[in-house]
């Protein structure tokens, strides 16, 4: 049975066995929650997720494009790969550089 996580997204259609899964597992998810793209699904268990974003620049009046890397957590049931548009949320640190997990990959 998947857990309630606290967030509006679909309940995934499999189920795993994965401990740091926040759905099958343990994993409490809390804070942030970042809508990107996954750019590298290469690692196993992990996916980078690529996320753009606004600057304001004064002197201009304008914006800039600016863009970010993050790393995430991308549970087996979930199974996000390179080219999906996935929701993040923020948890606990699962690594040294992962400090989210993939929560859902949306339909385009
Ligand atoms: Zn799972």
């Amino acid at each position: 049975m998947a857990r309630n996580i606290g967030l509006n997204v679909p309940l995934p259609k499999e189920e795993c066995e994965d401990v740091h899964c926040p759905f099958h597992g343990t994993l409490p998810v809390r804070g942030q929650v970042i809508t990107g793209k996954v750019v590298s699904d290469k690692m196993t268990g992990t996916v980078v997720v690529k996320r753009d974003y606004l600057h304001y620049i004064r002197k201009y009046k304008r914006y800039q494009k600016r863009s970010s890397t993050l790393h995430a957590h991308n549970p087996p049931c979930i199974n996000a790969h390179t080219g999906d548009t996935v929701r993040i949320a923020e948890c606990r640190p699962l690594s040294k550089t992962k400090t989210f997990v993939v929560v859902e990959v949306q339909e385009s």
